[in-house]
């Protein structure tokens, strides 16, 4: 019995190998370490490929979602709108700018920002409006523009999970202000090292966010405001764009192993006790991750570990209920989703080299759990 992983890097590494080590030995040759032609080549074919004016390559998804918040001017005071499930970044990101985190239960079919809640969260002070295209697939971006327009509340989409990914005829991470993508290595476009973008259409803040991201330079050897140090640098660019090539062929395998993964869990004898994802007809799920709700969990992931099967909890706790943010003092009354969820999602094995007898296998181990209860 081999093991089954939960997701295979070095697998992809092989498939790639003969496109991607010349272009790394190029960066090396030139130089052309943090900033130069591949960052800008990258960020060129990546906003071409999003349908959007401007990406600026930084240095992983968290600061691109902190640096977002920092040119629309967010800080104490202001409240910042995010769901309760999703990973803790999207909220560190708003308390490290020192404003507000305020949460936002999810829905229990897709687990995503619950619309319907939304606008009973906004008050006076909401400076934006964070949702998050959750596993791979987006948010429900009509109902929450419908409002951010009515309330004018900048949205920033935090499309960490999502690369690829439509919302009806756009990609997700074109709606918003600003939009923001993580590279980290396990996301369906991942780097070598830590990665990230912003993503805009609002020329007016590009010249001062690519100040801001390195030292707040002028370009004439000066200082014009006070920056950080936020870079994609050049050999995970190089990466990138390799890897952006392949991006719809990975999604597209993903897609294929969800519906399989859907199929046999319908056809098998294991009934409700597992609810396998919803996916919106009028989106495109990209499966970052396959998330089910399962009766029973921690003893079937138990099993599943038994059986040489990797698996997965995202997220353990949601936000509001993790240690970090103990001194908020959510309840459970207050997000009853996010915390009933908490002990019922399990992620499986999903990645595009993923195969058929892998997945059969996985559902097989899960029905064999539960007819043995
Ligand atoms: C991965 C991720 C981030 C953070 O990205 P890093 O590159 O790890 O900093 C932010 N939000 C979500 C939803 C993520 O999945």
């Amino acid at each position: 019995m081999s093991q089954i992983p939960f997701l295979d890097l070095k697998s992809q590494y092989q498939s790639l190998k003969s496109e991607l080590d010349p272009e790394i030995l190029e960066v090396m040759a030139n130089a052309a370490f943090v900033g130069g032609a591949w960052v800008a080549r990258f960020e060129t074919s990546f906003a071409q490929y999003l349908g959007v004016p401007y990406t600026i390559g930084v240095g992983n998804g968290t600061e691109a979602i902190w640096i977002a918040l920092m040119a629309l001017g967010i800080g104490p005071g202001d409240e910042v709108i995010v769901p309760a499930n999703t990973f803790i970044a999207t909220a560190e990101a708003v308390s490290f700018c020192g404003a507000h985190p305020i949460f936002v239960d999810v829905r229990a079919d897709d687990y995503l920002l619950d619309t319907d809640k939304l606008e009973d969260h906004i008050t006076e002070d909401t400076a934006a409006i964070i949702p998050v295209h959750l596993y791979g697939q987006p948010a429900d971006m009509s109902a929450i523009m419908d409002l951010a327009i009515a309330y004018d509340i900048p949205v920033i989409e935090d499309a960490a999970q999502a690369h690829g990914a439509k919302y009806r005829d756009r990609m997700a991470g074109s709606y918003g202000v600003f939009s923001t993508f993580s590279f980290y290595p396990g996301k369906n476009l991942g780097a070598y090292g830590d990665g990230g973008a912003i993503v805009t259409s609002n020329e007016g803040l590009v010249g001062q966010i690519r100040s801001f991201i390195d030292h707040g330079r002028d370009g004439a050897g000066g200082h014009k405001l006070l920056g950080f140090n936020s870079r994609l640098d050049g050999m995970q660019a190089a990466v990138l764009d390799v890897k952006l090539r392949h991006l719809d062929d990975w999604n597209r395998a993903r897609q294929k192993n969800a519906a399989l993964y859907n199929e046999l869990f319908a056809a098998s004898k294991i009934g409700d006790r597992v609810r396998t994802p919803m996916a919106h007809s009028d989106r495109t799920h990209v499966y970052h991750l396959y998330v089910i709700q399962a009766d029973e969990r921690d003893a079937l992931r138990s099993y599943l570990a038994e059986q040489e099967i990797a698996s997965g909890i995202h997220y353990k706790f949601a936000v509001p209920f993790s240690e970090a943010y103990a001194d908020l003092g959510y309840t459970a009354e207050d997000l009853p989703v996010a915390h009933r969820l908490q002990s019922r999602i399990l992620t499986l094995p999903m990645f595009p080299e993923l195969t058929e007898e892998q997945i059969r296998r996985v559902v097989d181990t899960i029905e064999a759990f539960y007819l043995s209860r």
